[in-house]
């Protein structure tokens, strides 16, 4: 197993090195350690041209469990909440002790139009979001960017440029939507995001690895509103909130919201009922960051 470990390591690291990725002093980048799949999907790859090499008749066969095991890793990148490729945050952790806390994560922005609106929502109900931010939004909006980190929110990562193929991007090109947003978060804010989601939350096994080393946690959600396409604010609220439960990680959008029947963003018409029934409950809107252990 260990040496398994180390050969999709080393796998892995090639490939990022020939993607020219360097996310500086590596001594304090914490070890990538290949997910259970990864080393099912090895064995299999293995024992496929194992059995080639002894049988070449056997080679329909062999072929077809590497592609069920393609098809699998597919799978499981095209399943936002899965953790079979890495960890990968779907709720707050527990710290022992009553959790009372719920995390609001708003996604796609900054958007000059919604972004404020929500900013006055959570600042009258004294509330704390995570904002996963577009790299490219918030070179374009930077006093915007700046604004959210200034009322003590979070910007954390969410690519350079939210491409639709970003699970399809090899190693090459997903370091650089990653690191690229990185480095625009950091220089417009001056705060480094510490958390990344997907586009969309899909990924590919590339992913991890990449993370690792830009010292990155991946975040995706319990529940998500769908306020980007549907126009019922009603439905997006009820989405939300049945059940809710402590250590819930919610999703909404600023960027690319879709218009309630009223013309309002979605998440306008939404947020404020969402704030008042977490106050109902007692349960403390926080950032990601500060769930950290
Ligand atoms: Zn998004």
């Amino acid at each position: 197993m260990a040496d398994l470990d180390k050969t999709l390591g080393e796998f892995f690291g090639f490939a990022l090195h020939m993607s020219g990725h360097n996310a500086g002093p590596s001594a304090t980048s914490p070890r990538w350690s290949p997910a259970p799949l990864l080393y099912a999907s090895a064995a299999i790859h293995l024992g496929a041209a194992a059995t080639v090499l002894a049988r070449p008749r056997m080679w329909p066969w062999a072929l077809a469990a590497v592609a069920i095991n393609h098809g699998g890793l597919a799978a499981a990148g095209l399943w936002p909440r899965s953790r079979l490729l890495g960890p990968n945050w779907v709720t707050l952790p527990r710290h022992g002790g009553e959790s009372t806390s719920v995390a609001i994560t708003i996604d796609d922005g900054p958007d000059p139009e919604v972004t404020p609106q929500v900013l006055s929502q959570l600042a009258a109900h004294r509330a704390l979001a995570t904002f996963f931010c577009v790299g490219a939004r918030v070179e374009r909006y930077p006093d915007l960017a700046r604004e959210i980190v200034e009322r003590g929110h979070h910007i954390e990562n969410h690519s350079q440029q939210h491409r639709h193929n970003f699970s399809l991007l090899g190693p090459k090109g997903m370091s650089a939507e990653i690191s690229r947003a990185q480095d625009s978060i950091s220089r417009v804010t001056g705060s480094t995001p510490l958390f990344f989601r997907a586009p969309a939350g899909l990924r590919n096994p590339f992913l991890d690895p990449i993370l690792a080393r830009l010292q990155l946690r991946l975040a995706s959600w319990t529940r998500r509103g769908f306020d980007t396409v549907h126009r019922n604010a009603d439905a997006v609220y009820r989405r939300l909130v049945n059940p809710l439960h402590d250590g819930d990680i919610l999703l909404l959008h600023d960027g690319n919201a879709a218009r309630a029947h009223s013309g309002r963003p979605v998440i306008v018409e939404v947020l404020p009922r969402l704030l008042d029934i977490l106050a109902e409950r007692n349960l403390q809107p926080v950032t990601l960051r500060s769930a950290l252990p």
